[in-house]
């Protein structure tokens, strides 16, 4: 059987020109952009529009993503986003033109792997500025690993160098943070006697520094995707800015009403534990309209993510498989069998598109 809902449409028009927009902005400071496809489970379609959009390159934190693309023809070239894991070594060897590394063990077995199938790999070594994720906290020991794989690892190519920032540790990225970065780099360079190719200054968080025109000369590179995805930087909605020239409604997610009641807006028993063993507060206010949507946390993680695009609906509660939605000040009267549509947030795109039964379809408008 195929469910027809939910659905989840997804623009490529829409996609490309988000990429045009981006990746001309960059380009006009030196940067170019490798496009992220991790939050979309690796679509071969948005990965084909990525590099119609200018793209460089595309990249993504798990090999069966790259694998999923190349199968499907898209060209790359592709680099692991995620520092590999030691027992992933011969598959990043195989599969990915370039990968983050933080680890000097991982290096040596990338350059022995790498002998055995007689191929070069591109690695770009990575700097933690304060994130406290992936990267070498001491830059002295990532300088001394720069110059391990220039002279000592000759199938491993070092490319460059890179940051994140604005993630795990929420650290936001600034022009000082980049400048710190490109010190760095420097530091590589005068002990490698060679220029770097890469100064990767990021993610979506980084791009604001494009968009505001303060990012330092010196940045060439930079890993969008969020951005590319879904118009929007979570860091941007909290200065309440939009980028005007990205489209955000990229991606729709269609839902069918399985039932509509009218219920007491505050629920009726003694409280205790919620589907995800939390204890929400509620307020009450009064008799409300309720619809029941076929879908749950299972489809989308955070419900409560979601931007509804029917005008009065807001989201309620979720279960694994089942929102409720408040459609009281709707001004359409909504019925069981009608459809209602949302936007997603980056949490909803990652479940939506890695889930087997959610129909997933791209469209050319
Ligand atoms: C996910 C990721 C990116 C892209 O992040 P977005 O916020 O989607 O732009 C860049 N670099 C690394 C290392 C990542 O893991």
């Amino acid at each position: 059987m195929e469910r027809q809902y939910p659905l989840l449409t997804v623009s490529l028009p829409k996609l490309r020109a988000n990429a045009r927009e981006i990746t001309s902005r960059c380009r006009a400071c030196g940067i170019a952009v490798t496009g992220i496809i991790k939050g979309c489970h690796g679509m071969p379609e948005i990965a084909r529009a990525f590099l119609e959009g200018g793209c460089a390159d595309l990249a993504t934190s798990r090999i069966e993503q790259i694998i999923r693309c190349r199968e499907a023809g898209v060209p790359g070239p592709y680099t692991l986003l995620r520092v590999s894991s030691l027992t992933e070594v011969p598959d990043v060897v195989r599969w990915c033109d370039m990968s983050l590394q933080s680890e000097v063990a991982v290096l040596d077995a990338l350059e022995r792997e790498c002998c055995r199938q007689q191929k070069t790999h591109r690695v770009l070594v990575m700097a933690d500025l304060g994130d406290i994720r992936e990267g070498f906290w001491d830059q002295d020991e990532l300088v001394a690993a720069c110059v391990h794989v220039e002279r000592e690892l000759p199938h491993l190519t070092l490319a460059g160098i890179g940051v994140n920032l604005g993630c795990v540790g929420s650290i936001q990225p600034t022009p000082e943070k980049m400048n710190d970065l490109i010190a760095l780099g420097r530091r590589v360079e005068a002990a490698i006697g060679r220029k770097l190719e890469l100064i990767s200054g990021g993610a979506t968080s980084s791009f604001t520094m494009v968009h505001w025109d303060t990012m330092p000369a010196g940045i060439n590179h930079l890993r969008i995707g969020e951005n590319l995805l879904l118009g929007k930087d979570l860091q941007l909605e909290w200065h309440i800015e939009d980028m005007d020239y990205l489209a955000m409604d990229t991606f729709t997610l269609t839902a069918e009403v399985i039932e509509v009641k009218d219920k007491p807006s505050h629920p009726q028993g003694k409280l205790c534990m919620d589907a995800v063993c939390q204890l929400p507060t509620y307020v009450d206010r009064g008799i409300r309209r309720r619809a029941l949507l076929s879908f749950g946390r299972a489809d989308v993680g955070d419900a409560f993510a979601l931007l509804p695009r029917e005008p009065g609906l807001t989201v309620w509660g979720a279960s694994f498989d089942l929102c409720v939605a408040d459609v009281t000040d709707c001004p359409r009267r909504i019925q069981v069998g009608d459809t209602v549509d949302f936007s997603l947030s980056y949490v909803n795109m990652h479940y939506l598109t890695s889930r087997p039964d959610v129909r997933v379809v791209c469209v050319e408008e």
